[in-house]
């Protein structure tokens, strides 16, 4: 969750939550702005704590909550004493609007459009840095698909797309703004569709701008098409990397996520990816204890994963949302069970990324540097994937160095010997 600040109407830009002082929060502020998410029933028990407890320390604070969780539990968020707005999909973006002025009164207001009518897309961009070196470039927003398990659809609506020309638009900004890597993002980023257009003829469109790297956010595996393997194969600038959601490697389960594909399709694609692109990274996400999981189909979500040429598991623990179908399913798995179950995949995920780092160990690679830490290290990414750190933080900062991969140190990272490194002028 973020919080954004504002004080008399003027945009303060966003603040990580974390990173505020309480005192400093006090000060400055006349309007707190809470952008809440609604991935899991934890991140919603988490987002009613950090409001209540922002409201205990800015009682006089006029208290908007917007985002996914206002969108789908409004009258939940109303509820807690001292929020003054709930804003829902659509009204977020027209904020100013519902504020007649910053006095609060006894009662919260609502304003939320059904889900089948949000239309529009935010274009706001986010970097996941304080440096200009990656930015997150939304080019779509909602999903017509229906898993079981998930509220995005009702959070988000409908899937809907940037006009072509505005992507551009947003990108050509991001380079002016000195961004180094642009990330394409959307809830399902693969079914861009605008003017008959699709997310292949988006990379096409970037691939001819002057910028070093574009990676691509997770796509559904049923949206990978062979054009877009051959352009990330083909190109110095899509990164060699891909995150392909899984959810789980039993075919029963898949059945009842009711997820467009099944595991032989799924192995295939990897096959065909690996066999095209040797060096690519692949990411997968995984679910554990959804219903219906017994031991046996657990054993074969594992097995499979294993089975997989792939570099790293995003591992998350199934947890009832209000509203799905899977929800009201027999065969619910027992909390613990699915924890241990988590913990089980995140050991093989660990597993996976070190036989990954370790098949780099003596490579050169270009490493997008960020910014410098305060022990004067610095740390970047590859085109595939592999968390790279160096010491020679001041020269890197900010930049695509040639280095020499060493063995993985820990699992998560490696360190580098430098070769050279080109200051890129954008
Ligand atoms: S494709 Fe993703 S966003 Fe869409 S319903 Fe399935 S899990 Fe949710």
């Amino acid at each position: 969750m973020q919080a954004e600040l504002q004080r008399d109407f003027h945009y303060s830009g966003p603040i990580q939550f974390s990173g505020i002082r309480g005192d400093r929060l006090r000060a400055c502020l006349g309007c707190i702005r809470f952008n809440t998410c609604s991935v899991t029933e934890n991140a919603d028990r988490e987002c009613r704590q950090i409001v209540r407890s922002i409201i205990r320390k800015n009682p006089d604070a006029y208290v908007i909550v917007t985002g996914c969780y206002a969108q789908l539990q409004p009258d939940e968020i109303a509820s807690i004493e001292g929020v003054d707005l709930v804003l829902g999909a659509n009204e977020k973006f027209r904020l100013f609007d519902y504020i007649e002025n910053l006095e609060k009164k006894d009662v919260s207001c609502i304003f939320r459009t059904e889900h089948e009518n949000i239309e529009g897309i935010g274009e706001a961009f986010s970097a996941d840095t304080d440096s200009r070196t990656r930015a997150f470039l939304k080019i779509q927003d909602g999903c017509d698909y229906k898993c079981s398990f998930c509220t995005i659809p009702l959070a988000r609506g409908r899937s809907r797309s940037l006009p072509m020309e505005r992507v551009i638009e947003n990108a050509r900004r991001l380079i002016d703004a000195g961004y180094k890597e642009i990330v394409l993002t959307g809830v399902n980023t693969g079914d861009y569709d605008f003017e008959n257009m699709g997310l292949i003829d988006v990379m096409l469109n970037l691939e001819k701008l002057n910028i070093p790297r574009i990676r691509v956010s997770s796509i559904e595996p049923n949206l990978i098409t062979d054009d877009i393997i051959e352009l990330v194969a083909s190109s110095n600038k899509f990164c060699k990397h891909f995150h392909i959601p899984l959810q789980s490697g039993d075919p029963d389960i898949l059945r009842s996520m009711r997820r467009r594909y099944g595991t032989e399709q799924y192995s295939e694609l990897i096959s065909k990816i690996n066999s095209r692109i040797p060096e690519a990274g692949i990411g997968v996400d995984v679910i554990t204890g959804f219903p219906g999981e017994t031991e046996d189909r657990f054993t074969n979500t594992f097995d499979f994963i294993d089975s997989l040429q792939i570099s790293y598991l995003h591992v998350f623990t199934y947890s009832e949302r209000r509203d799905t179908d899977a929800a009201m399913m027999t065969g619910r798995v027992d909390v613990s069970k699915r924890r241990a179950r988590n913990e089980i995949l995140r050991n093989l995920s660990a597993k996976k990324k070190f036989e990954f780092y370790s098949r780099f160990a003596g490579a050169e690679a270009q490493v997008l540097f960020e910014s410098a830490k305060d022990n004067g290290t610095i740390e970047g990414y590859t085109s595939n994937y592999i968390r790279v750190r160096s010491d020679n933080a001041k020269a890197f900062a900010n930049n695509i160095a040639s280095v020499i991969l060493k063995n993985p140190v820990g699992r998560d990272i490696v360190d580098c010997e430098l070769l050279s490194f080109e200051q890129t002028l954008i």
